[in-house]
């Protein structure tokens, strides 16, 4: 298949397994206007922060017993981000040559969350022990640079680490897919069907993560982390340059694909996307209020912390429903790709690495948190991720 008349080819493989026959020189790994652009998209997309939030959420208690307050209104930035692109692309704004920019913007990218990561590390210094991470605080400079030393850094109320979490990162993913939609209309008169499907599931993905934007207070990357190089380059390159690699994928490579395979395709990221949201949900809706209706009939096993763990519904099939759910939700992204080349996978493959490691982190952390309650949630519930396999 020909690349787009006028373009690079950066996805042109040379067989399913083969190398690439075409490297870009370093030299176009740097454009002024790719970091000018990319530090415009963090400056739109922080005043959208700053805006008045519908709600102000409480976070879990640190250990100085306080609870930051988190502003609610990333559905809010996601919907005004779409207003601003559709009038700047009726306007004339030329969205579709976005996809020639991406090597530089990715670069770009990488280059900002480096010397953001190294201011952070400096703020770090002075910033009481108190506010530190439980990782990240080796005193081997490397190691605590790629973790993060403070937990929560922010200036004022602007939490940084909650910011990057899922505004610029997410909302660019989804700019960048539709960039690519619309480059593939130009070239072929119309999006094809695969392409439609793989910005539909996205768009899905994102527009859930930024409507339940409050659950994220409860996941590991809050509570835990610090904030370092790994999720500051994970949320402001990784995600949107590397998550959308089908949709890049399908620009070079057109795929024949009939409402009977689609349809079974939506199916299988339906029932992926009803068990990640079933178990998200009852999880958060459970730690913020265990007696909740919703939640309040399922069976428990108490804890020496005083807070429970649940054992039935989703949290009692496998002892991380989440992942699973999103597991099978990452292979409907990328079967619209075809079967015969393997790079539309990477994302499926690289996240089932992710969380199989993620998962054992979480359970050797729950493990030191909840000692023996968390070895009787273990032999009751004694899958990990996908029920009799593993
Ligand atoms: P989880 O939301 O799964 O949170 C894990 C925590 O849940 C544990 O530390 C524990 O914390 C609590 N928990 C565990 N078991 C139980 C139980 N039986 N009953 C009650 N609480 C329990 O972790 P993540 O932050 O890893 O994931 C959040 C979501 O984000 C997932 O859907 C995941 O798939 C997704 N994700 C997506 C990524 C992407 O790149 N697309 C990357 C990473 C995650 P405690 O007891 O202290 O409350």
């Amino acid at each position: 298949m020909a690349p787009p008349q006028g373009s690079r080819a950066p996805l042109e493989f040379g067989g399913p397994l083969g190398p690439p026959p075409y490297l870009p020189g370093l030299e176009e790994l740097w454009s002024p206007w790719a970091l000018l652009l990319c530090l415009t998209w963090l400056g739109l997309q922080a005043a959208l922060y700053l805006l008045p939030a519908r709600k102000v959420a409480e976070g879990q208690e640190l250990k100085d017993k306080s609870r930051l307050r988190y502003p609610i209104n990333g559905f809010q930035a996601l919907v005004l981000t779409a207003l601003l692109v559709g009038l700047g692309v009726s306007a004339g704004l030329p969205l579709s040559a976005l996809p020639e920019m991406l090597l530089p913007l990715a670069f770009a990218a990488t280059l900002t969350a480096f010397i953001f990561s190294l201011l952070l590390y400096l703020k770090a210094l002075v910033a009481p022990a108190s506010a530190l991470a439980p990782g990240g605080n080796s005193g081997n400079l490397i190691y605590d640079f790629f973790l993060g030393r403070e937990l929560n850094p922010r200036i004022c109320s602007f939490d940084f680490k909650y910011f990057c979490e899922l505004r610029p990162g997410l909302i660019g993913w989804v700019l960048i897919n539709l960039a690519l939609l619309m480059q593939e209309a130009e070239l072929r008169g119309s999006p094809s069907l695969a392409m439609w499907l793989v910005n539909g599931f996205q768009l899905l993905y994102v527009a859930d993560a930024l409507w339940y934007e409050e659950a994220v207070l409860t996941t590991m990357d809050i509570i835990h982390d610090g904030f370092g190089f790994m999720l500051a380059f994970g949320d402001l390159a990784w995600v949107p340059f590397t998550y959308s690699l089908q949709a890049q994928f399908l620009l070079y490579h057109p795929q024949p694909l009939g409402w009977p395979l689609a349809s079974f395709i939506c199916l299988i990221n339906a029932v992926g996307y009803y068990i990640f949201r079933g178990a998200n949900s009852q999880k958060n809706t459970f730690r913020k209020n265990p007696s909740d209706p919703r939640v309040a009939d399922l069976e428990t096993i108490s804890t020496a912390t005083g807070r429970r763990l649940l054992v039935s519904g989703w949290w009692g099939m496998v002892r991380h429903p989440n992942y699973l759910g999103d597991l099978i939700m990452a292979l409907a992204w990328s079967l619209p790709c075809g079967v015969f080349h393997l790079l539309p996978y990477f994302y499926f493959l690289y996240f089932t690495a992710l969380l199989v490691h993620r998962e054992d982190r979480d359970e050797r952390q729950c493990l030191q948190k909840y000692g023996l309650a968390w070895h009787e949630y273990c032999r009751r519930v004694p899958y990990r991720i996908v029920p009799y396999v593993y």
